[in-house]
């Protein structure tokens, strides 16, 4: 939400704008409007749309730029680098508020148009929605020996409550040992943090030496193999990093979240009225299904 959102809600009192703090934060200011964001938008936005882009009502405004079919430079669709810079821009405020860090306008831009000509090249390809890739399987990079432990962590839209959930299989893709848990009102990242130090605690009692960690979140893995991840500011990044050094190998990798549906079910069946952890040394009922489809994907 916006800060004049928030404090209609009676979530904060400062409605302002939190990267030029001069006006307050509507949802027009946020993405268009600030003056930090007025001098971006001028170089970029095509000739056609700058007469009204500025005046127009916000409703007025996304519908003129979505709905556009103006090039821009020569050869992306002007509404693929609209919507990509919005969300760029949307995503970057709320890194400023809930990390602390920021991008510059110009890095924003320059994700926006990336992002803008993936999109463009798989609609060109007809590449994106289709399974025109291999589904990755969660046993594709495994060696003999290695387990593969899935995390996954989940917050609630509605309510904020976060829980996670992890499950260890074998090269085989049998099932080891699974756990979900509840960990109180924390950010999406926090949980998933949370469920990969549970997971490794649960993977070396089990005396579990060869491991593969698969996530979906692409954070946590910029995160473990960041150069100076000893001295993290996050608590729990130092913690995981000590356990990892113990004497075992582990090797954490991104995988789509197609890849990590077991994972995921876990978090999403914890028990949010205690924060016990659950453990389950046999695959709980609602996770058969996606077991026995992760199964079929074992390679030959
Ligand atoms: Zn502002």
């Amino acid at each position: 939400m916006t800060n004049l959102e928030r404090c209609k809600r009676k979530l904060t009192d400062d409605s302002y704008c939190p990267l030029c703090n001069r006006e307050v934060e509507t949802i027009n200011h946020t993405l268009r409007d600030c003056v930090y964001l007025r001098q971006y938008w001028r170089r970029i936005v095509p000739q056609a749309h700058l007469n009204t882009f500025f005046s127009s009502s916000v409703q007025g405004w996304l519908r003129q730029n979505l709905y556009s079919n103006i090039l821009f430079r020569a050869n992306l669709p002007w509404k693929l680098v609209f919507s990509s810079i919005l969300w760029h821009t949307w995503k970057n405020r709320n890194d400023v508020i809930f990390t602390g860090s920021s991008l510059t306008f110009e890095q924003v831009l320059s994700r926006g148009i990336a992002w803008a000509n993936y999109y463009n090249d798989g609609w060109m390809t007809g590449a994106l929605g289709t399974h025109s890739t291999p589904i990755p399987t969660p046993w594709s990079n495994l060696e003999p020996g290695c387990f593969c432990l899935n995390i996954d962590g989940a917050v609630s839209l509605n309510s904020g409550k976060a829980t996670i959930g992890g499950l260890l299989r074998d090269t085989a893709g049998n099932f080891v040992f699974g756990f979900s848990k509840f960990t109180g009102c924390v950010n999406s990242l926090h949980a998933e943090l949370r469920s990969l130090y549970i997971g490794l605690q649960l993977a070396w009692d089990y005396g579990i030496d060869y491991l593969q960690v698969q996530t979906d979140c692409k954070q946590i893995t910029q995160l473990l193999s960041a150069p100076n991840v000893e001295s993290s500011p996050i608590p729990l990044v130092r913690n995981i990093r000590k356990f990892w050094s113990r004497a075992w190998s582990i090797n954490l990798i991104w995988t789509p979240r197609s890849g990590n549906m077991a994972a995921d079910k876990l978090a999403r069946i914890a028990n949010c009225s205690s924060f016990d952890l659950s453990f389950y040394s046999s695959p709980p009922t609602e996770l058969r299904d996606i077991l026995s489809s992760d199964a079929l994907l074992v390679p030959m």
